[in-house]
């Protein structure tokens, strides 16, 4: 998540930890896959805060268009891929091995 440190605005440190309180507080399940999520450090069942509409989609920064998302499962490592635009498929070159970050459309020359 390096590329959007600083840069974008969304709040951090004491008051992120807020909200995280008050959104899991509200449903602590998975928006994904419904598994329970807890909010305890160190716990093997841990979440992230996402955003239903991602900011970079025009998603509000607010509790409202906050949801949980289970690490275990993958949900916010997938979730994220899709508000990224990025594919599920690999696209396989010529030479048989996985082509990546060619935007589509465009052809690897
Ligand atoms: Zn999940």
């Amino acid at each position: 998540m390096g590329m959007y440190d600083n840069a974008d605005g969304r709040i951090r440190g004491r008051a992120l930890q807020a909200r995280r309180l008050r959104v899991w507080t509200k449903n602590p399940h998975c928006a994904n896959c419904g598994d329970l999520t807890d909010i305890t450090a160190g716990t093997d069942r841990p979440f992230e805060l996402d955003h239903t509409v991602a900011l970079t989609n025009g998603g509000e920064d607010t509790d409202e268009n906050c949801q949980v998302l289970c690490l275990r499962n993958g949900c916010h490592e997938a979730k994220t891929r899709r508000d990224l635009g990025h594919r599920p498929w690999v696209a396989i070159g010529a030479d048989g091995w996985p082509i990546d970050q060619i935007p589509p459309g465009e052809v690897k020359v």
